[in-house]
């Protein structure tokens, strides 16, 4: 099941991974920064959540494929 992973020392709170798939990311409301939700258990879940990788600004989110 594939982990999602975000860098909290990259996020700059940019939103953009609540923006494209709001069932796998929250905005902390102490800092702002990126939290995640539930992993992308779907290949649906993953195509949105590989969308919003892509679309942060700073790379700071990873999948991690656990074997
Ligand atoms: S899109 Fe990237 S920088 Fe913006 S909140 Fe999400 S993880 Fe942080």
């Amino acid at each position: 099941m594939p982990r999602i992973l975000i860098d909290r020392t990259r996020c700059i709170g940019a939103g953009q991974c609540v923006a494209n798939a709001a069932d796998h990311f929250t905005q902390s409301a102490e800092d702002g920064l990126s939290v995640a939700l539930a992993p992308a258990t779907t290949a649906v879940q993953r195509v949105a959540v590989e969308r919003a990788m892509a679309a942060c600004p700073v790379q700071a989110i990873s999948l991690i494929d656990d074997p």
